[in-house]
């Protein structure tokens, strides 16, 4: 009979991939009862479809015979092997029996070595994963370019109100259409009376690239992955067994890397939507003198008008003339 100090042997837990890797263990014995008094120690787990039948013995004699799909390879004190269900060794064991602290220690072993393989994947692709982090990252630097030169463009105000724009999600340019009627009464004395109807102009495309932080958080995102490129090459050479959390931390992070491309695609397909958008719209984002006429000679710019500060005013007139006219207004508000 073999002692308890058996068990030690088949600290390395396996996984078996079909009923004949199990029936290719020594001492593989079919229908080979195991009860709380027999078990010595557990060789690994299986998780597939195949039918095999538990063995675990019931108060009456027989066995469970369930068809576990999940369950635990095991050696018996008589040094035979058999196999038991998760679920009867979770329920007939108890949770503090050796089977049962063994099964723990084996699925926390294997979830570790998966994630361990995992590391160990993304650090085959790195030189690709570098690439592409290269490429996002040089995206990412014209983009910020970019959203430089759009308040050089549209002015640090105007850009700051299409940052709370992208922060509240509102993307509609509204303004205040001022209908004036006059009517005279009975005395012939005359009344004014003002309406106010609130207008859709038009939508700004693309304003996520102005959500603040979004550039910043992808520099830091394949910053992330970079150092852990690092760390996972330093802890894969280490001799020392790494650390299951330090194992986690790393796989999840390294799983972000595509995630970075990703987001990059985003922000550039918004600054193309951006792009595209109506400029004469930014001429209403602030009832400011100032800031409208720096607008106006920016979608001058962009509509490929020549223009100038005076031709500017003009410009912005004529389109305050059209807008009006075409709501029939007497006064158009712009929101503040
Ligand atoms: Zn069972």
């Amino acid at each position: 009979m073999t002692d308890g100090n058996d068990t030690r042997q088949y600290l390395t837990p396996r996984i078996f991939a079909s009923v004949a890797e199990i029936e290719a263990v020594p001492g593989y014995v079919p229908n080979n009862p195991i009860g709380t008094n027999n078990y010595a120690g557990l060789l690994g787990h299986y998780d597939f479809g195949e039918e095999l039948r538990c063995c675990f013995q019931k108060p009456n004699g027989n066995l469970c015979r369930e068809v576990h799909k999940f369950g635990f390879v095991a050696k018996l004190l008589n040094s035979t092997v058999t196999v038991i269900g998760n679920h009867c060794a979770i329920t007939k064991f108890d949770a503090d029996s050796q089977l049962n602290r063994d099964r723990r220690h084996a699925l926390a072993y294997q979830e570790r070595e998966k994630k361990l393989g995992r590391v160990a994947d993304f650090l085959t692709q790195e030189t690709a994963i570098s690439q592409v982090l290269e490429r996002v990252k040089k995206g990412a630097g014209e983009l910020a370019q970019r959203l430089h030169e759009y308040k050089d463009e549209l002015g640090e105000h105007n850009v700051r109100r299409l940052e709370d724009m992208a922060k509240t999600g509102r993307s509609d340019i509204t303004l205040t259409a001022v209908y004036v009627r006059y009517e005279v009464d009975k005395s012939g004395e005359r009344h004014e009376e003002r309406q106010q109807v609130s207008h859709r102009l038009g939508t700004i495309q693309g304003l996520e690239l102005f959500r603040p932080g979004s550039l910043q958080q992808l520099l830091s995102s394949i910053q992330s992955v970079r150092l852990a490129l690092l760390e996972a090459n330093t802890l894969m050479r280490s001799a020392k067994r790494p650390r299951t959390s330090a194992i986690e931390r790393l796989a999840a992070t390294l799983g972000t890397w595509e995630r970075c491309q990703t987001t990059l695609g985003r922000l550039q397909n918004h600054e193309r939507a951006f792009r595209a958008t109506d400029p004469s719209l930014f001429c209403y984002l602030a009832d400011d003198r100032v800031q409208r006429y720096h607008s106006a000679r920016a979608a001058m710019q962009r509509l490929g008008l020549e223009g100038g500060k005076n031709r500017a005013k003009e410009w912005l007139a004529a389109l305050d003339a059209k807008i009006k006219a075409q709501l029939g207004a007497q006064q158009i508000l712009i929101a503040r």
